[in-house]
Order: structure tokens, then C-alpha cells, then sequence
């Protein structure tokens, strides 16, 4: 869902979970307007069974891995390498926005599936599940929602709660940031194909903009543009909306 609320000061604060708003501005931005009505479109059986899949990589994980516990020093002492269960934390991602006149901020929230430290470096993991392996085959990086989903995790500050409130959060301190993106079988959980990189300024760049749109967008100040891709219609789980070509 994506809100729109006024704070104290009387500015407009945007909230929305990652999923819509990679859904949004990696597939299409006239979901948009479904999520702030708050449409919720029924799950696909390809969603049920990413669930079942995360649950099972979880389950697994915490039967054969421990790991020690993190304290306050460890998150700022760039030597220690640190690991987080796996879906063991929450995401926050809120910045001021300055878009013309207007002043919004933005809170977008979600929960990474892995996070973790290594030798300096932020590293924030997603596993998918496709439903065929068949459309990996011939790419060579990730789709649009992919990216920004891990971009949103890597800028984020973390909680083990899921509070919304800022002085509930802590940030893990880091020289650099890094991504994978972990193609999986959704039956033997094996890994198909594996995107992974660094946080590039283009990379940076290419967030705020979808971060800028997302927010004039959704505060009715630019019209979302139809992607007119009829195979994109047809996947898509707003069955009813009246923008689907066919
Ligand atoms: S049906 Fe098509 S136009 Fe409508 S939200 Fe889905 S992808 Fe966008």
C-alpha cells in the first residue's frame, strides 16, 4: 500500500513498502494509483511459492548456522565481519525530497533477506524463485524492481523489530556497498544465476530519479506513463485495472 500523510510541520510524507514501490517503478507506474487506493491484487501461485521457498532457505539456515551476536561497537568497527540471520532484519529508507516548491519525505519500508559485512563492504542478498528458468538464460543483469529492491535495502537503516521510528533504527557502518541478486530453482533451491556488483554513482543515480518520479507521481504532480507492453498487462496481478492492454 502507499500513503500519503501530513507531518507536524504540514509537509506531505509519502509511505510505501519496497514491494510497491519496486513493483511501481520497475514494471509499471500506473500501479501506482491502484496502491494508493489501496487495491491489494491477489497473490499469484508464483508468489505463494516464493514464500514457501524464503521459509524452507530460513528454516535451513538456522538448523545448520550461528552466528554471533552483533553489539553496538560491532556495527561501526569496519573490521569485524558481521552476518544477520536470514530475514532477521527490517529495512527503513526515508529521505527529504526537494521536488520545486515542495519539501515531501519519503519512508519506504521492507525486510531483506540477507544482510552482511564483509571486509568493509555492505553486502544485502536477494534470493528469487522464478517460476522457469528460461527467462534468466539470456540476461546478464537484473530487471529494474531487482535492482532497486537491493538499492533501497543497501541505503536503508535496520531494525530488528520492524518499528517505523526513526530512534528505532541503527545503521551498519560500511566503506562501500555491494549487491546479489541469487537466482534460484524454486525446487532444489540451487542457485540458476547470480548478479552481483558494487554501488556505482550511476547506480545512485538511477535510485534517485526513480525515488523523485515515484514521489511526484504519486503526489499527482506527474502523470505515471504507460510501459505499452501488452506481455507485461498479461502477468500482471491487477486483474481489473482499466490501463491493461490486451
Ligand atoms: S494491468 Fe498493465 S497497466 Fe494495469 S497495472 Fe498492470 S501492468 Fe500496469
Amino acid at each position: 500500500m502507499i500513503e500519503i500523510k501530513q507531518t507536524s510541520q504540514g509537509k506531505a510524507l509519502i509511505m510505501s513498502s519496497v514491494s510497491d514501490f519496486c513493483g511501481s517503478m520497475g514494471y509499471c507506474e500506473l500501479r501506482i494509483k491502484h496502491y494508493l487506493k489501496g487495491i491489494k491484487p491477489p497473490q499469484t501461485q508464483l508468489t505463494i511459492d516464493g514464500i514457501k521457498s524464503h521459509e524452507k532457505e530460513e528454516i535451513y539456515e538456522k538448523e545448520h548456522f550461528t552466528f554471533e551476536p552483533v553489539t553496538e561497537e560491532g556495527l561501526k568497527d569496519l573490521t569485524k565481519d558481521i552476518e544477520f540471520y536470514r530475514e532477521g532484519l527490517f529495512t527503513r529508507f526515508q529521505r527529504e525530497l526537494s521536488l520545486g516548491n515542495e519539501k515531501p519525505s519519503i519512508l519506504i519500508y521492507g525486510r531483506a533477506d540477507k544482510i552482511m559485512r564483509n571486509k568493509g563492504t555492505l553486502i544485502v542478498e536477494d534470493s528469487k524463485y522464478p517460476s522457469s528458468r528460461g527467462k534468466y538464460l539470456v540476461k546478464y543483469e537484473p530487471f529494474d524492481d531487482q535492482k532497486l529492491q537491493t538499492l533501497l535495502y543497501l541505503n536503508s537503516s535496520f531494525s530488528e523489530s520492524g518499528s517505523l521510528k526513526e530512534n528505532d533504527s541503527f545503521d551498519i557502518s560500511c566503506e562501500q556497498r555491494a549487491w546479489i541478486i541469487n537466482i534460484k530453482d524454486k525446487f532444489t533451491l540451487e542457485s540458476i544465476k547470480i548478479f552481483q556488483g558494487f554501488q556505482t554513482i550511476e547506480a545512485e543515480q538511477f535510485l534517485e530519479a526513480k525515488i523523485n518520479r515515484f514521489a511526484l507521481i504519486a503526489l499527482g504532480m506527474l502523470a505515471p506513463e504507460h510501459h505499452n507492453n501488452a506481455k507485461k498487462c498479461q502477468s500482471c496481478r491487477f486483474i481489473d485495472c482499466e490501463h491493461r492492454l490486451s
